[in-house]
């Protein structure tokens, strides 16, 4: 059975943890922080880190990694192509990897960094900075098209699909998602319930695919009002459904 947590961390980061009960063995999915974990590993006696999961290279995925190595011996898997402190195992496109008797597929995921990658596990899907509820990850390296493609191949996933990004952005992602579609009822009822949800402290993760194609206006550059509403502002026909996703986060970066 899967047991899957939060550790959080910094302001809005999330640590996914994954308990295995039979083995007592576990495994955190982006430590950009160590504290977190040793924190719970010391309340938790009895359990071992065994497995450290890394989708992209930034401080605060990583940065906790080289601790827990050491004071684990953890393996930690992340992508072939970019710089992962402590990384044992290098992953590609469409590897698979054994974590806690899980097998995880691996998706190179490319937009926020050129290299990152996304880890699912029937209907799990760990997806670090590239789909995050309502939202996306910023284009700090990739192309649009690069990123539009990565959200498409993610949103192929089955539609129970649960979402475990690494950031508590959803209210802002939905403030920016209503002024894409007001009118869009889907979206209103959501920022209403995450509203109270981060009014009480309440984490709003993980989502899901079907509620993302609903109100994630990064995954409905295909919706007519989506694009109407791009077109509108850039004074332009757009086209490409990557080219409303362009847009779309050009925009989302002001907002
Ligand atoms: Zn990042
Ligand atoms: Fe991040």
């Amino acid at each position: 059975m899967i047991q899957i947590s939060a550790l959080p961390a910094f302001t809005d980061n999330y640590i996914w943890l994954l308990q295995d009960h039979a083995s007592q063995r576990c495994a955190v999915v982006d430590p950009g922080d160590a504290a977190p974990v040793q924190a719970w590993l010391a309340a938790h006696p009895g359990w071992v880190l065994s497995d450290i999961l890394i989708t992209h290279h930034h401080h605060d995925h990583v940065g906790g990694v080289e601790a827990l190595k050491q004071a684990s011996n953890a393996t930690v898997y992340g992508p072939a192509s970019e710089n992962i402190p402590g990384r044992d195992v290098a992953l590609n496109d469409n590897d698979s990897v054994r974590v806690l008797g899980w097998d995880f597929a691996v998706y190179a995921v490319p937009g926020h960094t050129l290299g990152h990658i996304a880890y699912y596990h029937h209907g799990l899907l760990f997806c670090g900075d590239t789909l995050f509820a309502a939202g996306c990850g910023r284009l700090f390296e990739g192309t649009p098209q690069q990123m539009h493609d990565s959200l498409s191949r993610l949103a192929a996933l089955p539609e129970d699909t649960l979402v475990y990004c690494t950031h508590e952005y959803t209210l802002s992602n939905l403030k920016f998602a209503a002024a894409v579609e007001p009118g869009n009822p889907d979206i209103a009822a959501r920022l209403e319930k995450v509203t109270q949800q981060r009014q009480n402290g309440v984490m709003t993760l993980p989502s899901t695919l079907a509620l993302e194609k609903l109100t994630n206006p990064f995954l409905r550059t295909a919706e007519t009002l989506v694009t109407q509403k791009v077109d509108e502002r850039n004074g332009a026909q757009n086209r490409a459904p990557s080219e409303v996703f362009a847009a779309l986060r050009a925009w989302k970066d002001k907002f």
